[in-house]
Parts: structure tokens; sequence; C-alpha cells
């Protein structure tokens, strides 16, 4: 096995997006289900429904297998295929999920894709975690060395940041995951919109998780701002306006390189990615285009958005039609207006999200954007592969 090299600096930096436009050859693909049922956690603000019915999960994961099948006729890359909406570990249906012959059809036919699910490893038991690799390490079902990916929701911050035990705990499944599985590891905790919002995190609160993170966990904080999935549009404006203001707060320039803010860093994941996810509706899956670029991002109600019923070929003429008409809006809109962020945003349909919100103006935070995007084009490691610059 190994952990993934670099993917703090890929995640910063994207694909071979800060390539020029005409050297860029790669457009990444996410495709997110939601399949898992059940939940052991509490999480502060929890936003998805732990209790879907896994009664229509076998047409959720054949619309997935329609959507991978229209990556790969259209010759692009199938980056991530999250399973979630709920903790890998205590799901009551991971198992069935992972025995899918479909899912497992999707991960060998696209040898560049990861698994990436929400995943509560901090507090199962080794003897769960290893129930799940004996699926995963199965040759017969998973490729050897497939990566996996777990974002790991940062819950209780005093624990995370000074219980012995706990960070013994969190360890032990890392010394696993480097040991005792041939697959590719990476993992990050994520801090997100709820837990900012309900705890009011402080600089130097932030700053430790940062730093501990980094210097004794050895991974990163990604900053996942998961508003859109609350119930109401007031609460997610909240969410969303609480998670700026808790951005503007804690980050600055000494700060900001320790962090992955893929929402921020609009390199990443904008002009050559689309993000769709699949949820179980009421009459059978429902297929939604992602914004903002958090899978979690998305908007149920917007008719726009819904893709249901489409090819993959018509989804991205309609990605195509909506960054168009983003592009349009901006200029309506007076903090958009000449903004030098504004084609990054129409690519990542934010303007989509402005009309869903009903927020005539910024839905981020320029401040913080401006410490992620100097426009130093720093390459990541694809771009320096195309480049044929050796790192
Ligand atoms: S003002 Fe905000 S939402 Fe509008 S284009 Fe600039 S960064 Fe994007």
């Amino acid at each position: 096995m190994s952990m993934q090299k670099s993917y703090c600096k890929q995640m910063r930096y994207s694909g071979p997006e800060s390539l020029t436009p005409s050297d860029a050859s790669k457009f990444d693909v996410l495709i997110q289900m939601e399949v898992l049922a059940g939940c052991d956690h509490g999480c502060l603000g929890c936003f998805v429904d732990k209790n879907i019915n896994p009664d229509m999960n076998q047409q959720i994961i054949d619309r997935a297998k329609e959507l991978t099948d229209g990556v790969k006729r259209t010759g692009l890359n199938l980056r991530e295929f999250v399973i979630g909406p709920t903790d890998f570990f205590s799901a009551t249906n991971t198992e069935s999920v992972l025995n899918n012959s479909v899912v497992q059809e999707i991960m060998r036919e696209h040898v560049g894709a990861r698994i990436a699910a929400p995943a509560k490893f901090d507090i199962a038991t080794m003897e769960r975690v290893k129930e799940i690799y004996a699926i995963l390490d199965d040759e017969d079902k998973y490729r050897r060395d497939m990566i996996i990916e777990f974002i790991m929701p940062i819950g209780k911050v005093d624990q995370m940041l000074n219980d012995e035990e706990y960070f013994n705990n969190v360890m032990e499944k890392v010394e696993f995951f480097k040991n005792n599985t041939p697959k590719q590891m990476d993992w990050s905790w994520t801090l997100q919109a709820s837990n900012v919002v309900g705890k009011k995190i402080d600089k130097e609160t932030y700053n430790k998780i940062i730093q501990k993170s980094v210097n004794e966990y050895e991974t990163i904080v990604e900053m996942n701002p998961a508003f859109s999935r609350a119930r109401s549009q007031l609460v997610q404006r909240r969410n969303l306006f609480g998670w700026n203001d808790f951005l503007g707060r804690v980050i600055d320039k000494d700060n900001a390189q320790d962090t992955v803010m893929s929402m921020a860093n609009l390199y990443c994941n904008s002009i050559n990615f689309i993000g769709l996810t699949i949820v179980p509706g009421e009459h059978g899956p429902t297929t939604h285009l992602n914004v903002m670029l958090h899978e979690q991002a998305f908007f149920l109600n917007n008719k726009n958005l819904d893709v249901t019923g489409l090819t993959f070929e018509e989804i991205l003429d309609r990605k195509n039609e909506l960054v168009t008409k983003g592009i349009n809006r901006s200029s309506k809109v007076s903090d958009c207006n000449g903004c030098q962020f504004a084609v990054a945003c129409a690519s990542r349909l934010i303007f989509e999200a402005q009309e869903t919100l009903n927020v005539d103006g910024c839905v981020l935070n320029k401040d913080v954007l401006a410490e992620y995007n100097p426009y130093d084009w720093t390459w990541n490691d694809d771009a320096m592969e195309k480049l044929g610059v050796t790192s």
C-alpha cells in the first residue's frame, strides 16, 4: 500500500487546469451516489438523511453505471466515485453496496477512479475496519491498488486536539491503511459549515487544528461548505454566510497554504470538471449537477440543475448552457460585474446557487479567494508531467 503522495498539493492546484487551456488534456468527473443508510453518529448540524430507503439502490447504481459509461464514451476521466451520504463504517448496508457487481464493474473499468466516502474511522472498531477491507481487498472484486479516499468530519474539536486516546485510535487505523492493505489510501479531515457555524471556532483554535493535523495526524484539513443540504433557504443562507464570515476571521496569508480550500482555489475543479449526485427521489432516482465544487452542494429544487433522465452527453450540454448563462448573469450582478473570478464562478455554476438562494451578490468571501488565487501558476504533478518537467 501507499499513502497518496502529494495529494495535498494536487488538491490545491487541481488537475491540468493549471495548464493553459490549449494544453489542458483532462476533464474530471465526480459521480456521487446516495445509497448508504444508517449511521451511529450524531454530528452537530448533520444535514443528510440518515434513513434513506435502500430499496431504490439498484436503480441508483444502474444510473451511476449509465453515467460512467457516458464518461467512457466521451473520453473524460472519472476521478471520484463518492459513496455516501452516511458514515462508510457504521451505515447498515456498506457491505451490500461494495458487494454489488455493478459498483465493482464501474471501479474496474475506470482505472484512474477513486472511491471516496465520508468515513468516521476514528471511532470505528478495528474489527469493523477489517470487515470492510476484506471486501475491498478481495481482488476478484476490486483492483489491488485502487485509490480510496476517506473524508472524516471533525466531530469534537477538543477531542481531536487534546485527547491522546482518541489520537491513538485514529493513528491505529492510519497504520492499518499504511501496512495492511494494498490499496492506495488517502484521507483528510473535513471541517463543515454546520460545525463552524454552531461552534464558533476562533482563529487560535483553527490554527491549532491545522497544525495538529499537518504535524501529527499527517494529513490535511479540507474545508467543506456543506450548507446547501439544510432544509430551508433561510438556513442554507445563514450557513453559507456564517461559513464565509468564519473563513474571513480565521484565514490569513500566514496560514492559508496550510489548508486545502478547494472551494476557494478557483483553479481547482472549475473549467474542466463536472460533479453529479444521484439521490432517491419520490418516483425513482433523480440526478443533479453539483454547484460551487463540493459534492454536498446541490439544490434539489433547482430545475436547471436537475438532469434526471438526460444522457451524459446531454448533461455536458446542459452544463455548458448554464456556464454561458452564468457569464451573462455576472455582468448584471454588481458584485460580480468585472470580478476576476467571474468565469471560474460561472464554470462552477455559482450563479445557479445565487439564484437558488435568492442572493443578488457575491456568495463567496473575496478576501479569502485572494489568498488562494495568487495567479502564480504553481504547477501540480499532472501539469508537470504534461510539461515534461520532473518534480
Ligand atoms: S463577486 Fe463573488 S460570486 Fe461574483 S464572480 Fe466574484 S467571486 Fe464569484
